[in-house]
C-alpha cells in the first residue's frame, strides 16, 4: 500500500487530507500547530512529530503551506530525509519560477516534484470538488492522480515545472477582480436604492453573475467577513501574480488596482477579513453606509 504524508493541516489541507482517509488511503500527518491534527488522528491518520519523520516514513508527501519561502524550508528539510523515489505534491499557492527551482532541486536528488495548486475555496475542499492546475513531468501526474482525485472534480496536467502556479496566478487574478466587480455593483445598488438583497440574487443568475456573486454575495447581504479566503492570501497571490506578470510581460492594470484597494483593507488591520470585505472600503469610499 503506497504510504501518504500530509503537511500543512489549514482551512484547505485538512479537508484534502481528510479525503484521502475518507478514500481508503494509509495517511501520516504533520502540522506546526500539533491540535489542527486532531480530528484527522480520530478518524485514523497517524501523527508524526517532524517534518523529517512524515518524509522518512511516505512515498508521496503532499503539501498545503501559506507562502513560498514555507514550501522552499520545509521542501527542503524533507528532501534530506526523504528515502528514494518520494514524490512531493504541492498545493499552496507559491511563485511559478519558485516551483520551477524546487522541481530542480528536487531531481537533482532523484526525487520528484508535482506543482499543483488549488481553486474552488474552502467549499470545494469540503466538498471534494476542487479544480487542480498540476505542473511537472506528464508521468509523475498519472502516478498522482488517483490521490489528486479524491478531491479534486477537474485535475489537469497543464505542462512543466511551474506551469500549475502560473494557471493559479491566472486563476487569482481573475477571481481578485471578480470580487471587486461584484462589491462595485452592491454599493453602486446600495447608493441608488435598490434592494442589495435583490441584487445579489437577480445580477448574480444574470450575465453579471460570478462565482464572487454566488458565493460572497451572501456574506456581503451578512456582512460575514469569517475567512473562507482571507485578504492577506489574496494580497499574497496578487503580488506573485503581478511580479510573475512583469517577468513575462503581461499589463495587469485591473490586478494593480484590485491589489491597492486590498492594501487598503490590510492598513486598516484587517488582513485576516474574507476577501468580500473590500465591498466595505468602497462603501467607505462612497461616504460610508447608507
Ligand atoms: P491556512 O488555513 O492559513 O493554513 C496554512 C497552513 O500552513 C497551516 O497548516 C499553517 O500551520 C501552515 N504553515 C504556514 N507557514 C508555515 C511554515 N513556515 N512552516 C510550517 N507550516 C506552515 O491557509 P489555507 O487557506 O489552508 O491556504 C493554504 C494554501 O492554499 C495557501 O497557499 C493559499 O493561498 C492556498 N489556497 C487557499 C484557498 C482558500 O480558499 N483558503 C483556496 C485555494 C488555495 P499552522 O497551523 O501552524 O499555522
Amino acid at each position: 500500500m503506497v504510504q501518504l504524508g500530509f503537511a500543512g493541516l489549514g482551512v484547505m489541507g485538512a479537508r484534502m487530507a481528510g479525503h484521502l482517509l475518507r478514500a481508503g488511503h494509509r495517511l501520516r500527518v504533520w502540522n506546526r500547530t500539533p491540535a489542527k491534527a486532531d480530528g484527522l488522528i480520530e478518524s485514523g491518520a497517524l501523527w508524526c512529530d517532524s517534518p523529517e519523520s512524515l518524509a522518512e516514513s511516505s512515498d508521496i508527501v503532499f503539501l498545503c503551506v501559506s507562502r513560498s519561502e514555507d514550501v522552499s524550508e520545509l521542501v527542503g528539510r524533507m528532501a534530506q530525509a526523504s528515502r528514494g523515489g518520494t514524490m512531493f505534491i504541492d498545493h499552496s499557492t507559491i511563485e511559478p519560477h519558485v516551483a520551477e527551482s524546487l522541481h530542480g532541486d528536487i531531481r537533482a536528488r532523484q526525487l520528484a516534484f508535482l506543482d499543483c495548486p488549488v481553486t474552488g475555496g474552502e467549499k470545494g475542499a469540503i466538498d471534494g470538488t476542487l479544480t487542480i492546475f498540476c505542473g511537472g513531468e506528464k508521468e509523475h501526474f498519472d502516478t498522482a492522480l488517483p490521490f489528486l482525485e479524491c478531491y479534486g472534480k477537474k485535475v489537469r496536467h497543464v505542462g512543466p515545472p511551474g506551469s500549475g502556479q502560473k494557471m493559479k496566478m491566472a486563476n487569482q487574478i481573475a477571481v481578485a477582480i471578480s470580487v471587486l466587480a461584484m462589491s462595485e455593483a452592491l454599493v453602486y445598488a446600495q447608493k441608488a436604492g435598490l434592494s442589495v438583497a435583490d441584487t445579489v440574487d437577480l445580477v448574480g443568475s444574470g450575465a453579471g453573475g460570478s462565482w464572487s456573486f454566488a458565493n460572497y454575495g451572501p456574506k456581503v447581504l451578512s456582512r460575514d467577513w469569517t475567512p473562507g479566503f482571507a485578504v492577506s492570501l489574496q494580497q499574497k497571490d496578487l503580488s506573485y501574480a503581478l511580479a510573475s506578470a512583469r517577468d513575462s510581460g503581461a499589463c495587469l492594470p485591473g490586478a494593480a488596482l484590485t491589489h491597492q484597494l486590498f492594501a487598503a483593507l490590510e492598513a486598516s488591520g484587517r488582513g485576516g477579513d474574507a476577501t468580500p470585505a473590500l465591498f466595505e472600503i468602497l462603501e467607505q469610499l462612497s461616504g460610508g453606509r447608507d
